[in-house]
């Protein structure tokens, strides 16, 4: 089959030759893959990794698999064929993916080192998204949808209503990241408040999507590139161009004087992950405020003063990844017209062909960072049937 894969350190790049998938469970689905987007943490793979792929020679701890391994974790495909245990899908289905692996995935992999075993606490309280032996479908457990076909557990199957396109199915994913960092974060829906994002790239902007279908009076998003700053004002957010604001502290006065009492928001979302923006969300906050980490940050600790929480009784957490219910929360938003379908287009700034997709994606992506937000993949050519 061809496929986009993950050969070692260093090399991911096309192959017509990689093992097609095949059902080995009764509960797994055999997905023909029609759009999967390139993410942030495939290019980190590629520039810092092996991240969340397993080293050289090695294979991963949660499956025992070893590589190479097709890449690709946001995606949207139609159900080619399923186990005689599903019951959630059947053949031809509309469907996305949570791309997420854990304990609950082990039983599919008998090689694995934790088969048979008992599931870590995380999973058995249903934050799967915690497990210890947490992983991702694409990213080294299992071979993921930069191929024309993937196999994935019924349990992380959702079906895509008739009228969500396919490649707004693949930003279903980012969309999902940015749901569950809101749900974390505490936002209730409905409850009229504002917050401040930091940094409009994929999941900045699948922030402000999500925050806009939890109703937030009032979304500014404070971005650098002139591009990713008027494709949210397309979102109809309001913009913070930090650079025309003079230094760090100036730039989180000016933020603080925005919302309504001009005495700060009541959250933030650090969606890019450095030193200032990390300041920006915490000292921006109103009090009783809560500040979120969405970002996934490098091995370098940060200056961080507790009294600066505590004086206000501010909040600080983070937020990592996602669970089905929220591909089945943002896919229903979808479908009610709460996240709009012509702003999720918005999102999609190329789309290739499986075959041109590491010149024309990954490469595209890492030379001009700041013109793209997400290119999508069609291993089966599948515009038509969208
Ligand atoms: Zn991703
Ligand atoms: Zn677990």
């Amino acid at each position: 089959m061809r496929a986009i894969a993950y050969y070692k350190k260093g090399d991911i790049h096309f192959a017509s030759d990689l093992p097609t998938p095949t059902i080995s469970t009764p509960d797994e689905i055999l997905i023909d893959v029609a759009w999967c987007g390139i993410c942030g943490s495939d290019l980190h793979e590629y520039l810092d990794g092996p991240i969340f792929m397993p080293q050289d020679g090695s294979t991963h701890p949660l499956s025992n698999q070893p590589l190479p391994q097709p890449m690709g974790h946001e995606f949207c495909g139609f159900v080619k064929a399923i186990g005689n245990k599903v019951t959630k899908v059947a053949v031809g289905d509309k469907v996305v993916v949570e791309a997420g692996c854990g304990c609950k995935d082990v039983h599919r992999w008998p090689q694995s080192h934790v088969y048979g075993k008992e599931q870590c606490t995380a999973c058995r309280k249903g934050f799967d998204n915690c497990c210890t032996h947490a992983g991702f479908t694409g990213l080294g457990v299992v071979g993921g949808a930069f191929a024309e076909q993937v196999v994935v557990g019924e349990r992380h199957v959702v079906k895509l209503p008739e009228e969500v396109p396919t490649d707004v199915g693949a930003l279903v994913e980012p969309l999902s990241v940015a749901w569950h960092a809101v749900k974390v974060a505490g936002f209730e829906k409905g409850s009229g408040k504002n917050a401040l994002v930091l940094g409009a790239g994929p999941i900045g902007l699948a922030t402000i999507l999500a925050l806009k279908a939890h109703g937030a009076s009032k979304i500014v998003v404070s971005e650098l590139a002139a591009i990713r700053r008027e494709l949210a004002l397309k979102m109809g957010v309001e913009v913070f161009d930090p650079s025309k604001h003079g230094d760090e502290k100036q730039g989180i006065k000016k933020l603080r004087e925005i919302p309504e009492d001009h005495d700060g928001f009541d959250f933030a979302f650090d969606c890019s992950g450095v030193e200032t923006t990390f300041n920006t969300a915490l000292h921006s906050l109103t009090f009783r405020g809560t500040a979120v980490n969405v970002a996934i940050w490098g091995p370098h600790p940060i200056d961080y003063y507790p009294m600066d929480i505590t004086l206000q009784e501010k909040k600080l957490t983070g937020s990592i990844g996602y669970v089905v219910q929220d591909f089945e929360e943002v896919v229903d938003a979808l479908h009610k017209g709460d996240i709009s379908i012509e702003e999720c287009k918005h999102l999609i700034t190329g789309r290739q062909k499986l075959e041109n997709g590491w010149e024309k994606g990954f490469m595209e992506l890492m030379n001009h960072k700041e013109t793209n937000i997400k290119i999508l993949m069609t291993p089966n050519n599948h515009h038509e049937l969208q």
